[in-house]
């Protein structure tokens, strides 16, 4: 295999020192692009093209078009208007055209003397007296046949004193050192990959991106459609794929405590439940169980829409930890759904004696340290908590199960910290991710590559489907009258504000103003408040009421987006839901619909509907199936909002768009399994290519 010995062989990358007009002042500037060598500079990739391949008659052009024109100088003048400028009037014998400068010095005005032949590159604009350049780049030609740009011209992200024409130049001499094949860009795609996906050689797709041909369509460019760019998207796609997998090989090296089948405390906790669990939740227990059998680290997600019932899964799985002498932590993003764990987590472990410990950011530094040192001491078994669970004091005796709940929200490294916590012994627990948001299955294998992936794909038995409706704010009045009648025939209610912003103090404004309206409409129903301003205990203090029922109607903001559980609630009110994702919808919709009566929900909006939010609605109105609704949100609104912003460090990827390059995932998938099979020597490089020594992956 000589491809595979060059590779072996490969030689170290090439210092952008190495280049000409490279000294300290322009390597540090470089540096701050995060380019230290020339195949780094390879990968910095333009931004976007400009076609100065050919020359446009002035008769031809079109207000709005970028173009490169050519023509004779009739007259060049300073005018006074409002502000002084530099004009200058050019022909071509198609048309004319007026060149405007507002900083001009006497040598332009020398430079573009009547009867010059002047080559200018600019954006076309409607003047008063016809089409215009307004600070055109231009040359005098004095020979009018010179050649025009052989390729469309890169336009790079740059930096403060480094200027575009720098890193063109320093790019050329990069691209010649390619052609000479002196750098250290093996290709690391096996050939028969390349030939099958139809993508060209790493060189020529670098090539043809920095120096794209007259002939390359700027749009395809634009789009990130073409081969070149399909090319470089596979290869990192890859490089993250074959990252993730070799992390998850890593842990699963470590060890773990085997925990055994479950036993007489997960038998109580089943028998206490009052309902038997879905055939899926059978499933997906014994698909965890299994795993925690083995001496090596759980690392399984699971996914199932919103009520399907991942919660007492967990709380199995829990058990036996509990059951084994070890300790189980659970996890969750916001407070408030961590407090919804914990009563959860305490009606059912309470009753069998065991104590279920509490740590978040709200705790008294009294209560912190008590509940610090009896983790520490392994006096808990059992801790439910947000992120606070993962901070440096936080130490656990022997951490045996850690239960990360609404995954997305959280980045991997977060989790790999998680993990951390039991390596006391050089054993690591095992580890359950739950998300809340469905994700399809494609990408939910690249963005998890790391983890088995269990689904609940039932929800449990005698669950309705929501009524939705869409109803213009305009019908508010309706809207206020229906929910008046529902409150008297027993129902309980959410009302859900939303904003644009992410500001908490606006958000809880417009809630506050809402619960006062409404309050005011209707005196006879009890109407209560939460939002994200208010102290955990007063919060706690309205959804227990609002559970009990002594409250009718509850005015939200989004807070309640995960984890409230009031099933006498079946009516659910949100404004503005065109402000919001199709998934976070989903999941708002989800806290209704619980209870044995029929549900409904009115999406009520403000203003008139963009198509997007238009689709969105009416997606929500169709179906219930949170999958269904992923697959949509995706083709909507694209994985960043899918996967969550907070999830931007997962995959930070440079030149890959997971909403654009999705249909490549599953040939990725494969290309991985072929790459560590056939190529193991070349899955090193690949990875440091891609995503650098900081791989963040790799930590663990
Ligand atoms: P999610 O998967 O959205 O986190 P939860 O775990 O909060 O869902 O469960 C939603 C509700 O369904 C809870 O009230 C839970 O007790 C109840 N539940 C869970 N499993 C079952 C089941 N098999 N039968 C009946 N109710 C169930
Ligand atoms: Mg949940």
């Amino acid at each position: 295999m000589p491809a595979d010995t060059a590779i072996a062989a490969a030689r170290p990358p090439t210092p952008v020192t190495a280049l000409k007009g490279v000294g300290p002042a322009v390597a540090e500037r470089l540096g701050r692009l995060g380019i230290t060598t020339v195949e780094d500079l390879l990968f910095h990739l333009p931004l976007r093209y400009e076609d100065r391949t050919r020359i446009t008659p002035m008769g031809a052009l079109r207000p709005g078009q970028a173009a490169v024109v050519q023509g004779e100088v009739l007259l060049t003048d300073v005018r006074y208007g409002r502000r002084r400028m530099l004009i200058s009037e050019i022909a071509d014998g198609s048309g004319r055209l007026t060149l405007r400068f507002f900083h001009f010095s006497n040598a332009m005005r020398q430079s573009l003397a009547r009867g010059t032949v002047v080559r200018c590159y600019g954006e076309v604009r409607r003047g008063r007296h016809g089409l215009e350049l307004v600070h055109p780049e231009y040359r005098r030609v004095d020979d009018p046949q010179a050649p025009v740009a052989e390729h469309l011209t890169a336009v790079y992200p740059t930096t403060e004193g480094l200027h575009q024409l720098s890193l063109r130049q320093l790019l050329d001499q990069a691209l010649a050192r390619l052609e000479r094949g002196a750098l250290a860009l093996d290709e690391l795609l096996p050939e028969a990959l390349l030939h099958e996906a139809g993508l060209p050689s790493l060189a020529e797709a670098l090539l043809l991106l920095h120096r794209p041909p007259p002939e390359v369509s700027l749009a395809s460019l634009e789009e990130g459609a073409h081969p070149a760019q399909r090319r470089l998207a596979f290869e990192e796609l890859l490089a993250h794929q074959l990252a993730l997998r070799q992390l998850r090989r890593r842990v699963a090296r470590h060890r773990a405590v085997p925990l055994a089948p479950p036993g007489e405390l997960a038998a109580r906790l089943r028998a206490g439940l009052g309902f038997a669990l879905t055939g899926a939740q059978e499933r997906v227990l014994a698909e965890i169980m299994a795993d925690l059998a083995r001496p090596h680290p759980m690392q399984r997600l699971v996914q199932g829409d919103v009520g399907c019932g991942k919660t007492v899964v967990a709380a199995l799985a829990a058990a036996a930890a509990v059951e084994a002498g070890g300790q189980a932590a659970v996890m969750a993003p916001t407070e408030l759904l961590a407090e919804q764990h914990l009563k959860n987590f305490r009606a059912w472990f309470e009753p069998l004696g065991v104590e279920v410990a509490w740590l978040a950011g709200s705790l008294t530094p009294a209560r912190r340290k008590r509940v610090i040192a009896a983790l520490a001491a392994g006096d808990c078994p059992l801790v439910v908590g947000t992120h606070a669970l993962f901070q440096e004091e936080v130490d656990f005796a022997n951490l045996v199960l850690a239960i990360v709940d609404e995954q997305h929200r959280f980045g991997v490294h977060q989790r790999l910290a998680l993990r951390e916590k039991g390596a006391g012994d050089g054993r690591l627990p095992h580890q359950l991710i739950m998300t809340a948001t469905p994700i399809p299955r494609t990408l939910a294998q690249t963005a998890y590559a790391d983890l088995d992936h269990s689904v609940i794909d039932e929800l449990p038995p005698g669950r309705r489907p929501v009524e939705t409706v869409v109803v213009p704010a305009s019908r508010r009045d309706e809207v206020v009258a229906r929910l008046h009648r529902a409150v008297r025939s027993g129902r309980q209610a959410y009302w859900v504000c939303t904003l644009i912003e992410e500001s908490e103090a606006l958000q809880a404004q417009a809630a506050e103003d809402t619960a006062a309206a409404l309050r005011e409409a209707l005196p006879d129903v009890r109407v209560g408040l939460v939002h994200g301003r208010m102290k955990a205990a007063d919060k706690e203090r309205v959804m227990a009421a609002f559970k009990a029922h002594e409250l009718d109607l509850l005015v939200a903001t989004t807070v309640i987006e995960v984890g409230v559980d009031v099933p006498n609630a079946s009516v659910m009110i949100i404004e503005n839901p065109e402000r919001l994702g199709l998934s976070q919808l989903h999941q708002l919709r989800g806290r209704v619909g619980r209870g044995a009566e029929a549900s409904s929900c009115v999406l009520l909006y403000h203003g008139r509907l963009g198509e997007t939010a238009r689709a969105r609605l009416q997606a929500l109105r169709e179906t219930s199936d949170g999958f269904e609704i992923a697959r949509r949100d995706l083709e909507l609104r694209g994985p960043g909002e899918l996967l969550g912003t907070r999830q931007a460090g997962l995959m930070r990827l440079k030149v890959a768009d997971l909403q654009r390059d999705l249909p490549l995932l599953p040939q990725v998938q494969r290309a991985a399994a072929v790459m560590a099979r056939e190529h193991p020597e070349r899955v090193e490089p690949l990875i440091r290519r891609w995503l650098g020594e900081g791989l963040r992956y790799r930590e663990a």
